[in-house]
């Protein structure tokens, strides 16, 4: 038997009083115990806060992407062991790769967004600077500094590892300790994964704490600076987001919650069409992946009236073929459910979908399994002929491998029926048309976190309906929750404070740590070009001599390129043109000009021009003018031991200090 510990204020906890016992999802049998009434919930908020916080907020994004990445290639050198104790929870290898591998791949991809989205400080700039002033000496921007308390994550029994993984990267990532309180009847998974993660010696004190078994009064002494997540049932989720203690102190609260999912068979994709497979094929695998124990599961199948009965059928034919069996053989395609107790609630669940919809596929008593007293149940297909009159095939999730075909009579009823589950997390369409897609998001995107898309040209690389992917945004409104989780750096972000500063250049440019247009430069240093990653600060300026601009050189850079554009060619068209004075020069033109004037041509720390952004033309320069350039260091970012990008404000002037031109240059720079 497991005892499955919790990790408190730095130290193991065993099961002690008022321990609840685990179930093999398999045989039914007691595996485990895990909680402890005498948990020091106080002491564990408190070291989260005073011992995990301030070493995680003295780290800049990039030290803590780099402690992702360790801790990400660590877990997956110890993966065996997750999968080996996973078993329990009645899932099939592929099942344990989903959770194991998925929740590593998560942490890995916000390793990797760590260091190329998010700068290698500890505040982050949130969108672009705003001139308050007329001449700007007083600016505004958005900073995102770590919020200073501890992020408690409850989560849901069905994903043990890439549950706890997928909220955990962005904590960290945004410098804020958390602790992790995994469903108590797949606790034993998540706890070795704990383990691991702490016997690599990769997190600093403090950082990751975990609650095995129930969490006591933790919520009660939560405040402002704390953050509660939570994945599970609607009821659980109402009553936690209600505790006096969180609306008191305005805790944020994000919740995901079980929702009734749909995928749509577009009218376009009638039986004979590729999509028409694939749609069988999608349906298919999320009924039976998980045993259908998956918050994006497909609970509604809507179909075109026409291809009901052709749906039912291909339907019924794959899910025969579906080996239900113990997940440890090779050839089981789908385990048990992770409980009894659990099989009885979708069991009860079932039920009520029975009262509105007949049972086409799948008899709980009479299956592969019967005999086994594991949680095991077969797929369950239910056909609903009139969803408009029905209540429960909307809004009662049997959270297993149930699902209920119901027919639409146009895309405006389709539209109707994906609606009526008041909130998904994911709908599903299999579509080549893209006015059905287009028409299906303009009526019914604003009730779903995610619309998935497929048909036969993007299905070798779609990556699925049921899997939340970590750059793009899970959650969805109303009945699932109404929180957001993932969609890249947006779930840093829930970590965060979001702040508006206003002040002079020089104090934005000092908070932000990169140079702000109008604030203080140092122009007596030498040639920025010959002075290595380390050596160039920012605000280094450099000023260039002037180059004037003649009609020969438009002419000449004109039939090099192959540019002959009127405006640059041809004066009158060139007049007639509501921007142009007559021939101006090309843009283009001004650019490689301006390079010519900054560069420095001597082999240096300089090693490439990796690009431009934010590039835009104010004023047309007309041969005679004539174009100076001002470059300065704005922000330095490393990317590897030998080197990193510095990123240079460039502004081009006239002969009458008008700005021609403005841009930001990026070089990759020599250490
Ligand atoms: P619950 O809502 O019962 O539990 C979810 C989490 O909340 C668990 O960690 C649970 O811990 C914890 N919890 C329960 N009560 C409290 C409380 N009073 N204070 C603090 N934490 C609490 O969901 P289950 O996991 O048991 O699943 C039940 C149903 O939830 C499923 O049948 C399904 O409908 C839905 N579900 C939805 C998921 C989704 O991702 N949308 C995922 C999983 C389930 P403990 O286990 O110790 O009780």
């Amino acid at each position: 038997m497991l005892h499955v510990h919790s990790y408190a204020a730095g130290r193991w906890v065993a099961p002690g009083s008022g321990a609840r016992t685990i179930q093999s999802a398999i045989t039914g049998e007691i595996i485990a115990d895990a909680g402890n009434d005498t948990l020091d919930v106080q002491a564990m908020i408190a070291y989260g806060r005073d011992v995990g916080g301030p070493t995680l907020r003295a780290m800049t994004f990039h030290d803590r992407a780099r402690m992702l990445k360790a801790l990400a290639l660590h877990l997956r050198d110890h993966r065996q062991t997750l999968y080996d104790l996973s078993f329990n929870s009645g899932g099939t290898q592929n099942d344990h790769v989903i959770d194991v591998d998925g929740g590593i791949g998560t942490m890995l991809v916000y390793a990797s967004k760590g260091r190329r989205e998010l700068p290698d400080n500890q505040v982050f700039l949130d969108g672009d600077l705003e001139q308050l002033g007329r001449t700007g000496t007083f600016m505004g921007h958005h900073i995102c500094t770590p919020l200073q308390g501890v992020a408690v994550h409850i989560n849901a029994f069905n994903f043990p590892v890439w549950g706890m993984l997928e909220k955990l990267a962005p904590t960290l990532l945004g410098g804020m300790p958390a602790i992790i309180k995994p469903a108590t009847a797949t606790c034993y998974v998540t706890e070795a994964c704990v383990r691991i993660m702490l016997q690599s010696g990769i997190l600093p004190d403090g950082a990751l704490q975990l609650v095995s078994g129930g969490i006591g009064d933790m919520l009660d002494h939560l405040d402002c600076m704390d953050v509660v997540t939570f994945t599970g049932s609607a009821n659980t989720a109402l009553k936690l987001r209600g505790n006096a203690n969180l609306l008191k102190n305005s805790v944020r609260f994000t919740a995901e919650q079980d929702s009734l999912n749909a995928s749509v068979l577009g009218p376009d994709a009638l039986p004979g069409t590729p999509e028409f497979d694939l749609f069988i094929k999608e349906v298919q695998h999320e009924m039976i992946t998980k045993a259908g124990q998956k918050c994006t599961a497909v609970r509604r199948i809507l179909v075109p009236q026409s291809a009901s009965e052709a749906t039912i059928d291909a339907l019924r034919d794959r899910l025969a073929n579906v080996t239900l069996g113990d997940p440890h053989e090779k050839n089981t395609q789908m385990g048990a459910l992770v409980s009894n107790a659990q099989k009885f609630d979708v069991l009860d669940k079932a039920a009520l979908i029975g009262s509105e919809a007949t049972r086409v596929f799948g008899d709980p008593e009479n299956h592969a399994m019967s005999d086994s007293k594991g949680a095991f149940l077969p797929p369950m297909l239910y056909h609903c002929a009139d969803p408009d009159n029905a209540q429960h095939v909307h809004d009662t999730e049997a959270f297993g491998p149930v699902s209920t075909i119901m027919p639409y009579r146009d895309l405006a009823h389709a539209c109707t029926l994906l609606n009526k589950g008041k909130g998904s997390l994911v709908a599903s369409v299999i579509t080549r048309d893209g006015d059905v897609a287009r028409e299906i998001v303009m009526q019914s995107a604003a009730f779903h976190g995610r619309l998935y898309f497929n048909n036969r040209d993007s299905m070798a690389e779609a990556t699925g309906h049921g899997a939340p992917l970590p750059h793009m945004v899970h959650g969805g409104p109303g009945r699932a929750g109404g929180g957001e989780e993932l969609g890249g750096v947006r779930a840093v972000m829930h970590y965060m404070q979001r702040t508006a500063i206003q002040g002079s250049p020089d104090i934005i440019s000092a908070i932000g740590g990169q140079w702000t247009p109008g604030g203080s430069v140092q122009t007596d240093t030498p040639h920025p070009f010959t002075r290595t990653f380390h050596e160039v600060q920012i605000g280094d300026t450099l000023h260039t001599d002037a180059r004037e601009i003649t009609l020969d050189d438009i002419e000449k850079f004109a039939h090099f390129t192959g540019d002959l554009f009127y405006g640059h060619m041809d004066e009158d068209a060139a007049k007639a043109n509501p921007f142009f004075p007559g021939r101006v020069a090309h843009g283009y033109l001004i650019l490689s000009f301006a390079a010519g004037l900054f560069v420095q041509p001597d082999p240096g720390p300089v090693l490439a021009n990796t690009g431009l952004d934010n590039l835009r033309f104010m004023k047309p320069v007309q041969p005679g003018d004539s174009i100076n350039v001002q470059l300065t260091v704005k922000a330095k970012t490393p990317r590897n031991d030998d080197y990193g990008e510095v990123r240079w404000h460039v502004d081009v002037h006239n002969q009458d200090d008008d700005k021609v031109a403005e841009y930001e240059l990026l070089t990759m720079n020599a250490f």
